[in-house]
């Protein structure tokens, strides 16, 4: 029974998950712009300025999309460093790609295709590994962290940035009423797609909060694992390391 259970529903988020960013791949950047009012540049800088990346590392961008934290890293690792986009859709990986080869960011930076549950990386590889509203879309998120912790070198930290639980009632309330009603409206108006988008209000509802997400990081091996809650605890940025 456990077997059919199981089986099912990961095949079907999979799906599922596929169709709404391949949906939503060309209209990514200008959304998250509306959807957040702009904010999420905030928490990117603030998950830049965490990740202690200096000239020469190397680092992974997971789940890394159209690319934005890709390349603040690439000005980061300079040219004797590497950072690897990877993302599981190949039309969030073109889009990432043909912006950031816009911006002229094209040396120090690799795409590759990859599941973020099994990485296809030699174990020890990164210095540092973010994952950006990319984790609540992974079916199999005990894996994945699995996955991270193993192609991270020693003393080498994880990131991971992503819709959590406010901390206020109240907040919680409007934040709820704006992501069921607003966040399938902007995606109607603008992408033409409200399923995407109510797909989207709904991951964020059954993600794992604070305290859990940090016992899962830790259930994974990570060591001194903290979080940072951003705008009153709808993002919280996770920080956890490998010893
Ligand atoms: N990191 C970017 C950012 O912060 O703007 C993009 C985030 S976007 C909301 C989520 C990304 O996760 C999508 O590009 C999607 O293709 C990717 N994704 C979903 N499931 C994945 C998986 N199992 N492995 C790797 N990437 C995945």
């Amino acid at each position: 029974i456990d077997f059919g259970y199981q089986q099912v529903p990961k095949q079907e988020k999979q799906k599922r998950v596929a169709e709404v960013f391949h949906s939503v791949a060309d209209k990514y950047d200008v959304m998250n712009d509306l959807m957040s009012l702009g904010i999420h540049r905030i928490w990117k800088k603030i998950t830049i300025e965490y990740s202690g990346v200096r000239r020469g590392q190397t680092v992974l961008d997971l789940a890394g999309g159209t690319g934005d934290l890709t390349a603040k890293f690439s000005q980061l690792v300079g040219d004797d460093g590497l950072v690897v986009l990877a993302d599981i859709n190949e039309s969030m990986l073109r889009v990432g790609r043909d912006k950031l080869r816009d911006k002229g960011l094209f040396k120090n930076i690799e795409y590759v295709q990859a599941n973020a549950e099994a990485l296809p990386f030699a174990d020890n590889t990164f210095d540092c590994i973010t994952i950006s509203f990319g984790l609540r879309n992974v079916t199999n998120k005990d894996q994945a962290l699995r996955s991270m912790w193993r192609v991270l070198k020693p003393g080498g930290r994880l990131l991971i940035l992503e819709f959590s639980k406010p901390e206020y009632k109240l907040l919680s309330k409007a934040y709820d009423l704006y992501s069921f009603t607003m966040l399938p409206l902007m995606g109607k108006l603008v992408a033409n797609d409200s399923e995407s988008y109510r797909y989207l209000a709904e991951s964020i509802r059954m993600h794992p909060d604070q305290p859990k997400l940090k016992q899962m990081m830790e259930d994974a091996k990570f060591k001194d694992v903290q979080y940072h809650n951003l705008t009153g605890g709808i993002v919280a940025l996770h920080i956890g390391f490998k010893f």
